[in-house]
């Protein structure tokens, strides 16, 4: 099999995210690095690079193929109980070091970090999709800004078929980048890691371009979308969720907020296994802030109501859940509390159409929409 650097190289085609420069350099802009790079070299990403004066981006494969609960993206807000078809590519533009998929995000950085493409078309993965009876299509694992253009292209397949689609990102956008997307994506669910600077940089980041992405996205109508992985003695404390969560709410306080547990994974294994009651503070610091749809994840069961979707307006319980499981589902056909006749913030079918699953599980027949690139 040829070097995994040598196959991501070859399996790309002309970028759109992008300008010329003087000497043969481009600036490319999908995502807020904006790299400026040299003629033979690659950005931050290192699956964009500079050929002649030409950006060249991933095109033509995925790094893994999930079927997922949409409310394991999480959206909840989002079609509840829809089967989201989850594709990803290779590489990230952060270096995450409690990354969860670090297996395809980190694949051309980090050597133990192994995921052999698989060659795929837009057409094939559509069509996979709707014959596991997916009503999403959600571009996760590695860094979607990042393959921006390979996205818009299995999105555009996606919405001549009827299909929702989506992000699952870091947010670390730009104005190009949310302009050329709107058009094509649905639904967008940010990482807010954090509300420092300081710690956006240990990540390889800038806070200043995921707060303005988040704004972006709201403003353009995109159904946002975030959730914090609460690290302890990384970004926990009360003063942060403080700050972060009024950040938020000054957006909308109609943002669903999802604030999930973490467990020691990748390279950062010093910190403890979030605690329910961790989870349970987290969520009421967002609740003052003034949030109205605050989530405790990854700890199902263990998190009271903070699981459930509850009317903002008059706090009747509309969606109940039990992990991923959808349980009860009572909003009526316009997304409208039966109660009060609030309308709920989100997407919503006209009803309940069931789960096709509460758990994820790899595409049948797959070999039918992806081939090992060798
Ligand atoms: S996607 Fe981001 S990191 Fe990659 S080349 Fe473009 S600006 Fe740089």
């Amino acid at each position: 099999m040829s070097a995994l650097k040598d196959i991501v190289y070859e399996q790309v085609r002309e970028g759109e995210l992008y300008e010329k420069l003087d000497r043969n350099r481009v600036r490319c802009y999908a995502c807020g690095h904006c790299c400026p790079i040299l003629d033979g070299q690659p950005g931050v990403c290192k699956v964009r690079y500079n050929r002649g004066g030409a950006l060249y981006v991933p095109w033509g494969y995925v790094g893994g193929v999930q079927c997922d609960p949409i409310e394991k993206k999480p959206f909840f807000h989002a079609y509840p109980g829809a089967l989201a078809y989850s594709f990803g590519m290779l590489g990230c533009d952060l270096h995450c070091a409690y990354c969860q998929n670090w297996v395809t995000s980190q694949a051309l950085r980090d050597p133990s970090a192994v995921s052999p493409p698989l060659e795929a078309s837009p057409e094939a993965l559509v069509q996979d999709a709707l014959r596991q009876g997916a009503k999403v299509l959600v571009s996760t694992y590695n860094e979607p800004l990042i393959t921006s253009e390979w996205a818009v292209a299995v999105f555009k397949e996606a919405k001549a078929a009827d299909l929702v689609t989506g992000f699952v990102s870091n947010g670390n956008g730009t104005p190009q980048v949310l302009e050329y997307l709107r058009p094509w994506t649905d639904l967008y669910k940010v990482d807010l890691k954090s509300f420092s600077d300081r710690h956006y940089h240990e990540l390889g980041g800038r806070i200043g371009p995921i707060l303005d992405t988040i704004r972006r996205l709201h403003d353009m109508g995109f159904w946002v979308e975030i959730v914090t992985l609460l690290i302890p003695g990384f970004n926990d404390s009360d003063d942060e969720l403080r700050q972060l969560t009024d950040f938020v709410a000054n957006i909308s306080p109609h943002i669903p907020w999802h604030v999930t547990a973490f467990h020691k994974d990748y390279k950062m294994d010093d910190p403890d296994n979030t605690r329910p009651e961790d989870l349970l503070r987290a969520a009421e610091i967002g609740e003052n802030a003034g949030l109205k749809y605050v989530y405790a994840g990854n700890l199902p069961g263990m998190v009271d109501d903070h699981e459930n979707t509850k009317c903002h307006n008059c706090t009747e319980t509309l969606i109940r859940r039990d992990g991923y499981f959808i349980e009860e589902y009572r909003l009526n056909a316009d997304g409208c509390c039966p109660s009060c006749g609030a309308a709920i913030p989100g997407r919503w079918g006209r009803k309940f159409e069931g789960q096709i699953a509460d758990r994820p599980f790899l595409p049948r027949q797959r070999s039918r929409a992806v081939t090992i690139l060798s």
